[in-house]
This record gives structure tokens, sequence and C-alpha cells, in this order.
């Protein structure tokens, strides 16, 4: 264990498997997090069913890596761990199925805060309420494990009912291999807010529209779109490539002395006093859970909003001209499509 962070951090010593390896854990949905769940835990020994509803075509693939599958109801039914992985958007009608299952000392185990701290999800008062989120899509939770090493993760209870939640918590995080990387110690409010924030300001929706208006900004300037491609979407995985392996001195210290006096002065300018002002609304409408309201209410009225913009992304030239591209270049190779799919 280190805080020299000014948080926790939990390694393997710090998790102690006898609190698991008696449990059977019930994996609910096979898709991302939970096929590497289910199979992490199987390889650590952790007796695992994974819970699936009979119409549904992951199933096959569960059953084909050796699981028991039973629906999201038996299995619950027979488990003492219940982890939560179907979509964030299914999770409270799969849970209204479950709930009558869940016996006194039982655990509901989360990768995402979502529904329980905007109280979609309310458990009775007397089971464990954890949350082990790997800080990676689910396959490099299952091929890290597998190469022997870790993914990093985050750990928060949000209800102790038999004083060992956390103690479980840590050794479920051991058996899927994230104490091997390192595991940090958070809140549910504090995992969902950041979340939330992160995907809508900095990552899905600022870095794309980051993207596209300098795109546009050339392409309106009669520059040719290929150009503007190049400068603006394929060279950005550069970059993040320098900021990731070293942080943004890595990046400066690669690029020009041009590039970086540019970056420097003008950056500012672009990203203003304006967009700080934008993301502080942005994070207010996440804590005040006005974005949790209209992301519930979108969902229960077919998602209109959703199908309209993201009709509008898929439709943007950039993309177009993207795919035509990356067809004549090696370097768009499968395992970068892959990835690419993943979900934040
Ligand atoms: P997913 O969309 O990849 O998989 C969902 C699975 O749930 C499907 O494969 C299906 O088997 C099942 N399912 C779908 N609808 C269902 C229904 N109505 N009833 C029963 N089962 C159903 O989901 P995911 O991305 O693995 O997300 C699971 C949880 O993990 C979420 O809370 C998410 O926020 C969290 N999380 C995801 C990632 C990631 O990178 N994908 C990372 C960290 C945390
Ligand atoms: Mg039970
Ligand atoms: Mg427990
Ligand atoms: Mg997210
Ligand atoms: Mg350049």
């Amino acid at each position: 264990m280190t805080d020299e962070f000014n948080t926790t951090v939990y390694y393997d010593d710090d998790a102690d498997s006898t609190e698991i390896e008696d449990a059977t854990v019930a994996v609910l949905g096979y898709g991302s997090q939970g096929h590497a769940h289910a199979q992490n835990l199987a390889d650590s020994g952790v007796d695992v069913i994974v819970g699936l509803r009979e119409s549904s075509s992951s199933r096959d693939a569960a059953r084909a890596d050796g699981l028991r599958v039973a629906t999201p109801t038996e299995a619950a039914s027979e488990a003492d761990v219940v982890s939560v992985l179907v979509p964030d958007t299914v999770q409270p009608s799969v849970y209204a199925d479950i709930e009558s299952e869940l016996e006194s000392g039982d655990t509901l185990q989360f990768a995402h805060g979502f529904n329980i701290h905007y109280g979609q999800i309310e458990p009775p008062e007397d089971v464990d309420v954890t949350m082990i989120a790997p800080k990676s899509p689910g396959h490099l939770v299952r091929r890290n494990y597998e190469n022997g090493e870790g993914t990093p993760g985050l750990l928060a209870v949000y209800q102790d009912a038999t004083g060992d939640a956390k103690e479980q918590a840590l050794a479920y995080a051991e058996a899927i291999g994230c104490t091997r990387a390192g595991v940090v110690e958070t809140t549910f409010r504090e995992e969902t807010e950041t979340d939330l924030f992160g995907e809508q300001a900095v990552l899905c929706g600022g870095i794309t529209e980051l993207i596209k208006v300098g795109y546009e900004t050339l392409v309106d300037a009669g520059y040719s779109p290929e150009m503007a491609y190049f400068e603006c979407l394929n060279e950005m995985k550069l970059i993040v490539d320098l900021m990731y392996e070293g942080g943004m001195r890595e990046m400066w210290d690669s690029v020009s002395d041009t590039a970086e006096y540019g970056g420097l002065t003008q950056g500012p300018e672009i990203i203003d006093e304006g967009v700080r002002e934008n993301m502080e609304q942005t994070l207010e409408e996440v804590q005040n859970g006005e974005f949790a309201r209209e992301w519930i209410t979108e969902n229960q009225t077919g998602r209109p909003v959703y199908r309209q913009r993201k009709q509008a992304d898929v439709n943007h030239d950039i993309e177009d001209v993207g795919a035509r591209l990356r067809d004549l270049f090696a370097w768009a190779d499968d395992e970068q499509n892959d990835e690419s799919t993943e979900k934040v």
C-alpha cells in the first residue's frame, strides 16, 4: 500500500484472496468488461456464473470460454457477489429482476458509479455495494491478465454492511489482475462525476470538436481535406502517445522549437477563458444531476437527440476523407481499428 499520491494505492500484497475464494460471483453481462472479469475470475480460481438473458447472443461465447451460464436471476440467486456489467442504461431494469435474489451479506459490485450515484439503483441496506473499475477497455483487462500483467483500477465502497466490503473488493480486484498494476481508492461520487466530465469535456466530446473545428477551419480556407485530415486528426495519435509516455514535457521536447513556441503561445488563445467557463458549466450539470436526468429521459423516449447528433457526426466530411485515406495506408491495421471501437 502506498499513499504518496495523496490517495491510497493498493497492490497484490494488500489483497487477501481468501476474501473471495469461497464466494460464487455472478457476472451479469458478457460484453467488454463482463467477458474479461468472468474469465479472469475463473482463471484465478473463483467460482463464476455468467448471467445472460435466454435470448442473448453472448451465451454461446461465454459457454465457448468454458463458463457456466444462467439467466441473470438464476445467477444472482446462486451468487454471493453480483457483478453488474450490463450497459449502464439497462442496469436499472436488470437490477429490478435480480433485487429479490439479494440476501443479507451479499455484495453488489459495479464497474461504474452512475446508477448508484444518481439513485437509479437503490440496494437494500444489508448488502455491500462496491466498485472495481478497471481504467481500460475489457479486452485489455483480459489480455494483460493472460500476459501476467495488470490493469490499473479504481476501488470504491458505497455501502459496507458486512464490515469487510473493502477487503472483498480488493480480493476481486486481485482476481481480475488490477492489484498487479495498482488500485486507487475513490468514492462512487468522485468516480462518476470525473468520468462523465472527462468524457464530455476533454476525451470524447472535447477532442472530437477540437479536431472538427480545426479541420473545418483549414478546409474553409481552401486547403485540401486530405491535408486537413492528416494535420488535425491523424497526427493527434502521435502527440497523445508522447504525452502518455512522458507527459506534456516529453511531447514538447519531441516537437520542433517552432511547434513548441507556437503551441505554448497560441494554445491558451484557442482554449481560452470562454472554454474554461463552458467546462465549469458542464461540470456543474454533472454535479447537480442535470446531465443524468437528461440522459435517463433520453433513454426513456427512444434517444431522439442521440440519434440526430450521431447521424450528423457520422455524416461529417472528415469521416469520408479519413475512411478513404486509412484504406490507402498500411498503418490502419486491424488492431488499431479494434481499439478504436472500445468505449471509454
Ligand atoms: P457492453 O456494452 O460491452 O456489454 C454489455 C453486455 O451486457 C452485452 O454483451 C450483453 O451480454 C449484456 N446485455 C445487454 N443488454 C442487456 C439486457 N437488457 N439484459 C441483460 N444483459 C444485457 O458493456 P461494458 O462497456 O462492458 O460496460 C459494463 C460496465 O462497465 C458499465 O457500468 C460501464 O460503465 C463499465 N465500464 C466499461 C468500460 C469499458 O471500457 N467498456 C471501462 C470501465 C467501466
Ligand atoms: Mg444470492
Ligand atoms: Mg460481501
Ligand atoms: Mg464513462
Ligand atoms: Mg507539423
